[in-house]
Formats: structure tokens, C-alpha cells, sequence
């Protein structure tokens, strides 16, 4: 990202001249980028979220593009909205970063930016340059979004609801794995998927509209984001281990048994949904995981997978199994 043509030899407006041309709008942009702020046309209520990565925590550019940083950032902002059964609508994205910079690695990164808006059909509302000390690079985007029908929190699930989720398990994390060992080619799709994560957005105002009890997003892992729901809603969710064979399944080739294990119950950054239904709401491409039930008594909300708490015994009872 160093290297190429340095960003302080450009002046600000030169640069978002470079910049604007590779961001879409949409049908609801009624005033584009450019002007003191843009405008949107809204109707209700807006879903609202923001998520900043950086350079050294979030990313290295040994594994991954400008392009792919862009598209991550933009995925990991919509998949919020979508997870509250919103439609992302438009985006406001900052970048903060050291003048040395390369041009071309910023221009890589709007294109991935731009590119992963216009597959969601979201339009870039604007943002902010601001520059940083040595090394210092940081993208932080704000994400907008309607809803056309109820809003879907985390504390809505209610015992006897299907758990239910909407997209792969464990591919990111096994992508991860891959480029921490220089395997790539053992599973590209993985690898893909952790360098640009796909999340089901439409599915989202979807289940909302199906009668969806609760929701989130998997960025931290399934049990991980399991026990917030859980414990958001004050119920215990049961995961069949059997219902997660086709996630298994998909990456134990490439990463081994254990390692596939703990990559679909606790691998972060696949931004599938999860959600609770009345058993017979569950929507067509949701599938069914496990099922919310009462607490017993003395038992605390949480995640049980098999019948087993996975923060209390950690991963060896899976990894026999
Ligand atoms: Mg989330």
C-alpha cells in the first residue's frame, strides 16, 4: 500500500474527483455527493449503524486488497441493518490515513467500496478525508437503512421458537486459517469468503416480515452471537450438532476435524443471519439449527450445543466426537 503514487501529492478535491466517479447512487439519492451533504429520500423509521477497521487489527494487506477491505467494511455495515429487517439505503464512509498512502491502493479500495454498494443497490451518501500519522490507515463507514416492516431486536425470542440460520457457517474462519498457513488452495472459497463476506441482506426484511422472534448477524461466531441473543431474549438455545453437519462437511477437507468444528460454532466474520421463529414461520432458506427453550431453574440464558455448554467445557467434547 506504500510505494506508487503518494496521497499528499494530491490535494483533497483532487482526489475525490479520482474518488466520487467509482460510487453509485440509487433511486432514493435525490442530492449526490459533492455538495456540503447529500440527501436521501426516506420514508418511517431509519436503522442506523456504524464499523470502523484498521489497518494492523482489522486487516493486513498481505492478505487482502484494498477492494476487498472496501467490500468488507461495506458488508459488515449492511449485514447490521439487514439484521435489525432493515433495507441498507445509503452509506457514509471516512477514511483517515497516513499521506504516504498509496493513490492507487485508495482507488482500489473505493472501487470495493463502490462495487459492494452497488450489489446491495446502496447508494454512498459521502464521507471524509482525513489524514493520519505514519502508518495509520482506518475506514469507517456509517450505514443507513429502511424498514418496510417490523423491526427485529435481539430479545424477542420465546421458548419453543426454531433457531434458524440464513447462510454458511465456518467459512471465514477456515479462510482465515488458510492464509495464517499459507494454504490457500486447500479451499479458495474460504479463503474468498474471508477476504469478501457475503451476507444474505435480503433475507433480512424477509424474516422480518415471516415473523421472525429475534435476530443478529454471526460477526463473532455462532455461539458467540448465539449467547447475546440468548441472553437479550432470557431464553436457552439448543444447537442440534447434527444440523451443522453441511457446514462442517464443507471444511473439514481443508482445515481437519477440530479445526472445522471450532470454525463453524466459533468463527467470526461470516455475517450469515440467525434468527428465532414460531416453529412454523421458519422462512424458505433459513434452516433450522436448534430451538430456544425455557431456562431451568438456577440455569442461565446461554448456548447449549448437544446439550453441552461450550464456554464450560470447552472444545475437547466436540473434537472427540
Ligand atoms: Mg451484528
Amino acid at each position: 500500500m506504500t510505494g506508487g503514487t503518494p496521497l499528499r501529492t494530491l490535494d483533497e478535491d483532487d482526489l475525490l474527483d479520482r474518488i466520487l466517479p467509482l460510487f453509485g447512487g440509487s433511486d432514493d439519492l435525490v442530492v449526490a455527493p459533492g455538495d456540503d451533504a447529500a440527501v436521501l429520500r426516506t420514508t418511517g423509521e431509519t436503522v442506523a449503524t456504524t464499523d470502523t477497521a484498521v489497518l494492523g487489527r482489522d486487516w493486513l494487506d498481505a492478505w487482502s486488497s484494498g477492494s476487498d477491505i472496501g467490500h468488507k467494511v461495506i458488508v459488515q455495515n449492511l449485514a447490521d441493518v439487514a439484521a435489525m429487517g432493515g433495507t441498507p439505503t445509503g452509506v457514509l464512509i471516512t477514511l483517515v490515513a497516513d499521506p504516504g498512502l498509496s493513490l492507487e491502493w485508495v482507488l482500489d479500495h473505493a472501487a470495493g467500496l463502490g462495487s459492494a454498494c452497488a450489489e446491495a443497490g446502496v447508494a454512498v451518501l459521502g464521507g471524509d478525508l482525513s489524514s493520519a500519522p505514519p502508518g495509520v490507515v482506518m475506514v469507517s463507514v456509517t450505514a443507513l437503512g429502511r424498514l418496510d416492516g417490523p423491526v427485529v431486536l435481539r430479545s424477542g425470542a420465546t421458548p419453543g421458537d426454531a433457531l434458524a440460520v440464513c447462510g454458511s457457517l465456518g467459512l471465514a474462519a477456515a479462510g482465515l486459517r488458510l492464509l495464517e498457513t499459507g494454504s490457500e488452495d486447500r479451499h479458495p472459497l474460504a479463503v474468498e469468503r474471508q477476504r469478501r463476506p457475503v451476507s444474505p441482506l435480503a433475507q433480512g426484511p424477509v424474516a422480518a416480515r415471516a415473523g421472525a422472534t429475534a435476530m443478529l448477524d454471526v460477526s463473532d461466531g455462532l455461539v458467540r452471537d448465539g449467547t447475546r441473543l440468548a441472553r437479550a431474549s432470557g431464553v436457552v438455545l439448543e444447537i442440534v450438532l447434527e444440523a451443522l453437519e453441511v457446514d462442517l462437511a464443507e471444511i473439514r477437507g481443508a482445515v481437519g476435524a477440530s479445526e472445522a468444528l471450532e470454525c463453524v460454532l466459533a468463527g467470526g466474520e461470516e455475517h450469515s443471519l440467525l434468527a428465532t421463529f414460531p416453529v412454523d414461520l421458519v422462512p424458505a432458506g433459513w434452516r433450522v439449527i436448534g430451538r430456544a427453550r425455557e431456562m431451568a431453574a438456577g440455569e442461565r440464558p446461554g448456548v447449549l450445543v448437544d446439550g453441552h455448554s461450550v464456554a464450560h467445557t470447552g472444545w475437547d467434547h466436540f473434537r472427540s466426537s
